[in-house]
């Protein structure tokens, strides 16, 4: 019998306007959330609102316009202390477990982007039109010398390995297995045509996609799933994930309802069962083991592969930040708190971790002044959402940024928030070949490649309303930065002047 302690009012409703509808039954079979089914006996389409997550993959596909869905407005009485809290205490006593969630932190934490405005050129310097003049995004990752050396024309100083990016900005780890086979192939297409680099995160990489050799960033994390000489030798780098900014400290756990075959040979596991990631590497328990595991992917691919270490932005993130470059580390990646994920705990999701801007301008600032900037580069990523993000994390001090969720986004994710359901109505984040099929690559790569350049024409038009013409001369440069609306301890962290100094 039902119990109605278990109500939990519906998040969304449905609503369809019968007249409009042609009964074309097109809603109910894309919906792969079961909230919308046809009556035959009524000739009517009906909904489940309690089903609906507000993927608003209907109201796409319907021809005929009926259909809107409505965040439902709660209907217990508002209670400033306990309003939010009552469905997710409920569930925990109704089902014993702790909810997992996807994608990034949703909590109205301060986003420091909103808080930062650029610069710009009058009179005394002048700004550069980038349609006129020569505009340079080239960046490379890796380890710089601390000083060149030439002779007779020619660079005697030898330069160790790096990443060479035409825009900075690189699609984050997001694996196969968590993503669809054809996300995977639209976001490897768009990274080599616009000549930078997509990564495969834990999952390995799947033998069709070693196609797009020279633009791809291999990770080893905890499970070391498919990790093999083969998969080291297809990167151009290699990435240790030590943690996640979504959920930091903990491991991660693909179902085995979406191991399939072709995971399964990915992943070097057996079909079926569970993908679990340990929350640490069990050989790295310090400084010092992370330094024997870079030195030995170094030296399992020649020293011709810079190797990123990537950590979640943590309270003592610059400290840390110091030892991973201290250990040999190339490339530094900080992953903020806003970051996304196929699956996380909800309470570390929402309450675990750092905002990526403090995370970077300490980091930044801590190697400067411990002067080893120059050993790595910084990466940055979570929580990247637009062009102007990415001017200011330059600004603030980072090499080149990750986007994850803005890629997801871009070839169609709504932000439902279900990946980890796998049952994603928008092909994106699920293994079911049916609705992996939603995705064609061809159209999603175009749209990552037109995103990447707009978002290099409004960064070069940026920097040249700055009076910048390379982005060499943005990085760090945080005088082209001011803040609005924060206090002065938060000014001091950022490194910024607030407006009107
Ligand atoms: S897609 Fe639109 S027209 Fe077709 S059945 Fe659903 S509501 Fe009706
Ligand atoms: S990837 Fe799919 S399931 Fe995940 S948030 Fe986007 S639309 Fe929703």
């Amino acid at each position: 019998m039902k119990n109605l302690k278990d109500y939990v009012p519906p998040s969304f409703v449905v609503e369809r306007d019968d007249y409009r509808c042609i009964r074309c039954k097109a809603c109910v079979e894309q919906c792969s959330f079961d909230a919308t089914f046809y009556d035959e006996e009524e000739d009517r389409v009906w909904n489940w609102n309690a089903n609906c997550v507000g993927c608003n993959r209907c109201v796409a596909i319907c021809p005929t316009e009926a259909i809107v869905v409505r965040r439902a407005e709660p209907s217990y009485r508002y209670n400033h202390n306990w309003s939010g809290h009552i469905d997710s205490l409920k569930k925990r006593a109704m089902f014993g477990g702790t909810p997992v969630v996807s994608m990034g932190n949703d909590k109205p934490y301060p986003i420091y982007w909103d808080h930062l405005l650029l610069n710009a050129s009058q009179v005394t310097n002048p700004s550069i039109d980038p349609l006129r003049e020569p505009m340079e995004l080239k960046t490379f990752l890796g380890r710089k010398p601390q000083a060149l050396s030439v002779s007779d024309g020619g660079l005697k100083t030898r330069l160790a390995p790096q990443l060479e990016l035409e825009v900075p900005v690189m699609f984050a780890a997001m694996s196969y297995g968590a993503l669809s086979y054809n996300v995977i192939e639209a976001l490897g297409r768009a990274a080599k045509e616009v000549g930078t680099y997509y990564n495969s995160g834990e999952g390995g990489l799947n033998k069709d996609h070693y196609k797009f050799k020279g633009n791809i960033i291999v990770q080893v994390a905890s499970g070391r799933f498919g990790v093999h000489k083969d998969y080291l030798d297809v990167g151009s780098a290699i990435e240790i994930k030590i943690g996640q900014g979504a959920k930091p400290g903990i491991g991660g756990h693909l179902p085995g309802e979406k191991v399939s075959e072709t995971i399964s040979e990915t992943r070097m596991m057996p079909k079926g069962s569970d993908a679990i990631s340990p929350a640490p590497h069990h050989d790295v328990y310090s400084i010092e083991d992370l330094r024997q595991l870079i030195y030995a992917l170094k030296e399992a691919t020649e020293y011709k592969k810079p190797v990123a270490v990537k950590i979640a932005a943590v309270h003592n993130v610059a400290a840390i930040a110091s030892g991973i470059a201290r250990a040999g580390a190339d490339i530094i990646v900080l992953d903020g708190f806003k970051g996304g994920t196929g699956a996380a705990p909800q309470v570390i999701r929402d309450n675990v971790g750092l905002p990526i801007e403090l995370a970077l301008a300490v980091v930044d600032e801590r190697l400067r002044q411990e002067g080893i900037r120059q050993d790595v580069s910084i990466v940055i990523g979570g929580g990247v959402r637009n062009s102007m993000d990415v001017v200011k994390a330059i600004a603030l001090g980072a090499d080149a940024v990750y986007i994850g969720t803005a890629a997801l986004v871009a070839i169609g994710c709504t932000m439902c928030q279900q990946c980890h359901t796998g049952r994603c109505a928008w092909g994106i984040s699920t293994q079911d070949p049916h609705l992996g099929k939603r995705v064609n690559p061809d159209i999603a790569s175009k749209r990552l490649i037109n995103l990447l350049e707009v978002w290099a024409l409004e960064i070069k038009e940026t920097m040249g309303a700055m009076g910048i013409n390379s982005i060499e001369s943005l990085r760090g440069n945080r005088l082209n930065l001011r803040g609005v609306g924060l206090t002065e301890k938060e000014l001091e962290i950022l490194g910024v002047l607030p407006a009107g100094e």
